[in-house]
């Protein structure tokens, strides 16, 4: 029986409160079948009894395990979890080191005084419903609300040119250095390329690829599995490239290609645990700009078909609408201003904005000095898309948490 439960705490060590959480439920023989990424969201505010020190952000996690005990037993361990950890401070809105609420119960219908499942206020709570579309599809009209918070993907290139002390060590070094820096700033995800797709880049084969990022792999098979370390995308279209960075543990592919590559689509069939991004990349620089998403929706939709025809979990693929590959600049800005369009198809929404030549348009700045412009649109962008792929995922979710307040409630 498949249960999802809604973690959250605000107080003293965050994380270690949601490990020991997860480490009792083990112990009591709940089997846990997976941990959404962290959501670090504002607290919820009561205006009149509420300190201005209870005001600190939650970090937020969906658990998903597997019972035959039933859902009174269950909130039973809960209270005991909650009660074991501490949580004495019976004033509502005060800071918590745990809260763990019973999300959805095998599809069960419970409405008791005691408990209601599935939660009430779950279809009203993005803190719920973000880390809960890990797991399962969100009807978009609930899930992006004014409230919702994207995933922040980080871009880490491993080619020779991408950090500036150079030198293979040095090359290494810095890679974990900025791991260890993305990690504790609890970065969800970070997406690891050895090849430049800019315009102007010249591609290699999978033999170079392989050869920059053979370091990468062994960190990756020794690398300590902890619950809560970002998951990692392999930045590739090259299936020899693919294949070994999922063998090595890599949780994903991000194919700029979109899969189109057969043997691609064979290893996303043979991989149904791994997750798929996949960008639309067609030249439509000569289309008109009023068919732009209309085209590309259509391009998605060929895909979704085919992904079915594949029996592959749609609920692992994500879109990206692939911001100025094959696009002109007024095309990539329309497809952010039209992004809601996507929504329909249900599938995760990725968007690669960051340091994009597009923003021509606004500064003549180079690429690579366009991170404020690149901020300012993923502000406005967060609570449409699902994943917002970035050179600077520290500083977007120091802004994001920072925005997140304005949407606060004071009751
Ligand atoms: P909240 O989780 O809404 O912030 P509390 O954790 O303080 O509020 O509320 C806990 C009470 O809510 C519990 O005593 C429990 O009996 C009741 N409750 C009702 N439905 C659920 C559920 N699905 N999961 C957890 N607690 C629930
Ligand atoms: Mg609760």
């Amino acid at each position: 029986m498949t249960t999802f439960i809604a973690a959250g705490s605000n107080l003293n060590d965050r994380v270690q409160y949601l490990l020991f959480a997860i480490r009792v439920l083990q112990e009591k023989n709940y089997c846990i079948t997976g941990v959404s990424p962290l959501y670090e969201t504002p607290a919820a505010l009561l205006y009149e009894t509420a300190q201005d020190d209870w005001n600190k952000p939650y970090l937020n996690c969906v658990i998903q395990i597997e019972t035959d005990k039933n859902a009174f037993d269950l909130l039973n361990d809960l209270k005991q979890i909650e009660h074991d950890l501490g949580r004495n401070n019976t004033a509502r809105w005060a800071p918590r080191p745990i809260d763990l609420d019973i999300i959805e119960h095998n599809l069960e219908q419970i409405d008791t005084p005691k408990l209601t499942v599935p939660h009430k206020l779950c279809m009203k709570r993005s803190f719920v419903l973000d880390p809960l579309s890990f797991f399962k599809k969100i009807s978009p009209e609930f899930l992006y609300s004014n409230t919702h918070q994207p995933m922040v993907m980080g871009i880490l290139n491993i080619t020779p040119d991408s950090f500036s002390d150079g030198g293979e060590n040095n090359h290494f070094d810095a890679f974990e250095k900025k791991v260890d820096l993305w990690e504790k700033a609890f970065i969800p995800l970070i997406d690891i390329g050895a090849e430049s797709s800019r315009p102007d880049a010249v591609p290699i084969p999978s033999e170079e690829e392989i050869k920059r990022l053979s370091k990468i792999f062994d960190y990756m098979k020794h690398k300590e599995k902890k619950i809560f370390s970002p998951r990692f995308s392999i930045d590739t279209y090259h299936v020899q490239t693919a294949i070994k960075a999922l063998e090595a543990g890599f949780d994903a592919l991000n194919d700029i290609h979109g899969l189109d590559d057969p043997d691609m689509l064979a290893l996303a069939k043979e991989h149904k645990d791994k997750r798929f991004i996949f960008m639309h990349h067609d030249d439509i620089t000569r289309q008109s700009l009023k068919n732009t998403v209309a085209d590309i929706e259509h391009w998605v939709e060929e895909k979704i078909n085919l992904f079915e025809k594949n029996n592959l979990p749609l609920n692992h693929m994500t879109f990206d609408p692939g911001i100025g590959f094959g696009k002109t600049a007024c095309q990539s800005l329309m497809i952010l201003q039209q992004i809601d369009r996507f929504h329909r198809f249900g599938l995760r929404l990725l968007i690669g904005h960051s340091r994009k030549s597009f923003m021509k348009i606004f500064t003549p700045k180079e690429p690579r000095q366009k991170d404020v412009e690149t901020l300012g649109l993923s502000v406005k962008m967060a609570q449409k898309v699902d994943i917002l792929r970035v050179h600077t995922p520290v500083e977007h979710k120091e802004a994001l948490l920072a925005a997140a307040h304005l949407e606060n409630q004071f009751f």
